[in-house]
C-alpha cells in the first residue's frame, strides 16, 4: 500500500529516482542530519546508504510514517512522528546538524525562519521547494525576486540555486515548477549591530517594497535623522558608500545588499543614542 496524497500537508511524492540521489549527494556533510518530511522515503533510502550521515527524520503524516516503519527497519528510533514547525530542537541535537528536505510548500518560509533561529547550530540546507520561493531565496539584490528572505538568509549563508524540477517527476504533479538549493553557513558570527533592530528594517522596507525607505520606514525615521548627516565611514564595504548617507532614503529595498542593511541599521543605532 502506499501513502494516499494529502493536499492540505503539501505531499507531492518525488517519483524521479536521478533527482532523488542528486539532492542527496548535494548534501556535502558528515554527521547529524535533519531530513524534514520524508514522505514515502524516496530520499531517506539513499541517506541511509551513507554510513558516515546520523540521520534524524520528522514526518508530520501518521499514514507516512507507519509506511516508512514497515519499509525501513532502521528507522524506528530515528523517525519523529510530529510538526517540524514545533519541534524543539534543541532537544533532539546538542550539536551542529544539517537539513535535507523535499519542503511541504506551503510552509517553506515558515521552516526558514524556524531554521534563522537556530542559525549557529545549522551548518548547510539541501532542500526543494517552489521555484519562485527558491528564486527568492538565491537571488542577489537589485532583482524583482529579492525580498525579506533574501537577506535574512543571505546574511548567514552562502546560497546556490543548483537545478529545476518539472511537475511530471511527482505524483501527484504540482502546478508549480520545483527547484533545489543548498545554503552553507558562512563565516559571519555576528552582524556587528542590533540583530532585532535588522530584522525590523528589513520586513518594514520589504513589507512596502515599490516605496522609498524614507516612506515605508517612515515611523521609524525623524525629520532630525534625515536631515542630519551621518558618517559616512560607517558604509565601509557597503555599495552606497559613494552615496550620500542621505541618499540611502531615495532607494527601494531591492537595491540594498546585506551590507547596506547592516549599515542602515548602524545609522538608526546612532539616531537612537543621540
Ligand atoms: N520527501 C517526500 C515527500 C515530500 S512532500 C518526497 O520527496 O517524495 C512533503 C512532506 O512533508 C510530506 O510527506 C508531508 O506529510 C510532510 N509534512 C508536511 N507538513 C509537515 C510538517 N509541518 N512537519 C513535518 N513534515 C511535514
Amino acid at each position: 500500500m502506499e501513502v494516499r496524497a494529502k493536499k492540505a500537508l503539501g505531499q507531492h511524492f518525488l517519483i524521479d529516482q536521478k533527482i532523488a540521489q542528486d539532492i542527496v549527494e548535494a548534501l556535502q556533510v558528515e554527521g547529524q542530519v535533519l531530513e524534514i518530511g520524508p514522505g514515502m522515503g524516496v530520499l531517506t533510502q539513499y541517506l541511509l546508504q551513507r554510513d558516515s550521515l546520523d540521520l534524524k527524520l520528522i514526518e508530520i503524516d501518521s499514514e507516512s510514517v507507519s509506511y516508512l516503519l514497515k519499509h525501513y527497519d532502521t528507522l524506528k528510533n530515528r523517525l519523529i512522528q510530529g510538526d517540524f514547525l514545533k519541534l524543539k530542537l534543541e532537544d533532539i541535537f546538542h550539536s551542529n546538524f544539517s537539513v535535507i528536505g523535499n519542503f511541504p510548500y506551503n510552509i517553506s518560509s515558515q521552516i526558514f525562519f524556524k531554521i534563522l533561529e537556530h542559525k549557529d547550530a545549522v551548518g548547510q540546507v539541501v532542500c526543494m521547494l517552489q521555484k519562485e520561493v527558491a528564486e527568492r531565496i538565491a537571488e542577489p539584490a537589485g532583482t524583482k525576486a529579492y525580498g525579506i528572505l533574501s537577506v535574512l538568509l543571505q546574511a548567514w549563508y552562502d546560497i546556490e540555486y543548483l537545478f529545476t524540477v518539472s511537475p511530471n517527476s511527482f505524483s501527484p504533479p504540482p502546478k508549480v515548477q520545483s527547484a533545489v538549493i543548498r545554503l552553507k553557513r558562512n563565516a559571519r558570527k555576528d552582524l556587528g549591530v542590533d540583530e532585532k533592530l535588522f530584522k525590523q528594517i528589513v520586513k518594514q522596507a520589504f513589507n512596502q517594497r515599490r516605496k522609498t525607505l524614507r516612506n515605508s520606514l517612515k515611523s521609524m525615521i525623524n525629520d532630525y535623522a534625515i536631515r542630519s548627516s551621518w558618517p559616512l565611514d560607517r558604509a565601509e564595504g557597503s555599495m552606497l558608500s559613494e552615496f550620500c548617507a542621505k541618499e540611502i532614503f531615495s532607494l527601494r529595498p531591492e537595491k540594498l545588499s546585506v551590507e547596506d542593511f547592516i549599515y542602515l541599521t548602524d545609522l538608526f543605532s546612532l539616531t537612537n543614542e543621540k
